[in-house]
């Protein structure tokens, strides 16, 4: 009988379900979509029965595509948006409220509080983190103080909370439990011995009993309950959807890296059985679990990556799709001396200049069109430079390769670019759906699809590779320029 992982990817704007063979291979994929509920600006809800049904529907409808028998699918992963954070009532699984989502900026006060009180350099140094509205920890606390008799209930051990791997996993299997790469995402975990922390969780008056219990990335968790597909079948991974990514990159090692070119960047290094607290603006994570100890992550993220290129087709108008573009930048030489700083939201590591906005540098009468399309291809690439220059830094070692999945990574134009900024080799995969991968052969490992990674590491095919081919003076004088348009953009706020 043939083998099958069914993966459910839970991202921020869908649901998706994907059933890989043991080559890796994707045999089917359906994709459900779910409401984005803003109910003030900065604000950003989901509603967490909507994100268990969409997440059944796809599993089920995959299920029925690839007409596969439930017998043969040996086991479930889950890759989940990170941070995101519920409260549920323990008895009746009812949530408490809708589902905070990670882009949510509501606890921006608490934060500023918690930083006024001083305990930024404790928290980072025990979690990782750094103090922003990001993270599970203050929308947590924000919940305490909104609902009212929710805290008590909750002190009273009638409160579940869970990131969205805890709240499916609760739903399909019964049991509360989440892994150490969403735990490392919270705020209440200590990185370094891979369990909550009780000073912690007394700071931010964040009751213990609330807390899932954290099991390794890949592992038993549990069995689906009977009604969902017919059969029981076993979870057997839970990662966040970053660390999947690693991980379905086939990034194993320290030193390992890989890049996520999607609406903006996420840039995830491996850094072995040690965290590395950075001193350069980045963040640190678990990377997963196997059973076999922590391993850990340096993460840094660009906010605005793919999305310049949607401004240049939805706002500015000069392109008509994204595809376009690459064609677009090739048909100049150069930008012209053209530089786009894309800072629209601020920017992301390792800058963290809220501030900061957008600004295009160099014009002249000469600038045409494909001058700011390659600007804004160029801008992408440039910040992920930026952010490696920090991973290198704080890890004391050049990167020797780096992988990219995304759909910016589709083109071939800003890949070159990219490889010759960074002046390493880029790798593209032949399958690009590397979150839910991870979260296969996590799941696999454990259910025996595959017996360790070395199998799992041959199944990585390569798409494309591009090496770099930039003169180092070319490169010195290109990036020197671009920080001197980031240092202005910066100075006019
Ligand atoms: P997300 O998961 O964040 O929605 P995706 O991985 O689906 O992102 O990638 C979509 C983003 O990639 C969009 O911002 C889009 O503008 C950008 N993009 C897609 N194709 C290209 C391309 N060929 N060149 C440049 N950017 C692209």
């Amino acid at each position: 009988m043939e083998k099958y992982i069914l993966s459910l990817d839970q991202g921020t704007t869908s649901s998706r379900a994907i059933l890989f063979n043991k080559k890796g291979e994707i045999c089917a994929v359906s994709q459900a979509e779910f409401r984005q509920i803003f109910p003030q600006p900065g604000w950003v809800e989901h509603d967490p029965e909507e994100i268990l049904s969409t997440q059944i529907e796809a599993a089920k409808d995959v299920i029925r595509k690839s007409k596969v028998d439930i017998k043969e699918i040996a086991s479930i992963g889950i890759a989940n948006q990170r941070e995101t954070t519920i409260l549920w009532e323990k008895k009746t699984g009812k949530p408490a409220y809708n589902a905070i989502v990670w882009q949510c900026r509501r606890t921006a006060g608490l934060c500023m509080e918690l930083k006024e009180q001083g305990l930024m350099s404790e928290l980072q140094s025990k979690t990782g983190l750094v103090i922003d509205p990001y993270f599970a920890g203050t929308k947590v606390m924000w919940l305490f103080k909104n609902i009212p008799g929710l805290l008590k209930k909750a002190e009273n051990g009638e409160i579940c909370f869970g990131t969205v791997d805890s709240w499916l996993l609760f739903n399909l299997t019964g049991r509360h439990a989440t892994d150490p790469s969403n735990a490392s995402r919270t705020l209440f975990m200590n990185i370094h011995t891979g369990n909550w922390d009780g000073e912690i969780l007394k700071m931010l008056k964040v009751p213990a009993a609330i807390l899932p219990e954290i099991l390794p990335s890949s592992g038993k968790f549990g069995v689906t309950k009977k009604d969902y597909f017919g059969e029981e079948i076993p979870v057997c991974s839970v990662i966040g959807d970053q660390q999947a990514a690693l991980f379905g990159q086939g990034c194993f090692k320290r030193g390992n890296a890989k890049n996520t070119y999607g609406t903006g960047c996420f840039a995830l290094l491996h850094t072995g059985n040690t965290p590395v607290i950075s001193k350069n603006n980045l963040l640190t994570t678990i990377a997963w679990d196997r059973g076999n100890g922590i391993e850990y992550a340096l993460e840094g993220s660009v906010f605005i990556a793919g999305a310049v290129i949607q401004w240049l087709r939805d706002n500015l108008k000069i392109i008509t799709s994204a595809l376009e573009s690459g064609r677009i930048a090739q048909t100049v030489q150069d930008t012209g001396g053209v530089y786009l700083v894309p800072a629209f939201t601020g920017m992301g590591a390792p800058y963290w200049d809220p501030e900061v906005r957008g600004t295009i540098f160099g014009l002249t009468r000469g600038s045409s069109r494909a001058h700011i399309v390659r600007a804004a291809l160029e801008s992408i690439a440039y910040q992920v430079k930026d952010l490696f220059t920090s991973m290198e830094k704080d890890v004391g070692n050049p990167i020797e390769v780096l992988r990219v999945d995304g759909g910016a990574s589709k083109n071939d134009f800003l890949m070159q670019f990219q490889a010759d900024l960074l002046d390493i080799s880029i790798e593209r995969p032949l399958v690009f759906e590397t979150t839910a991968l991870g979260a296969a052969y996590l799941a696999g490992l454990t259910s025996g699809l595959w017996e360790n990674i070395e199998e799992i590491s041959v199944n990585w095919k390569s798409d494309r590779c591009f090496s770099p081919i930039m003169k180092e003076n070319e490169r010195t004088e290109k990036l020197k320029k671009w920080h001197k348009a980031v240092k202005t953009a910066r100075m006019y706020v």
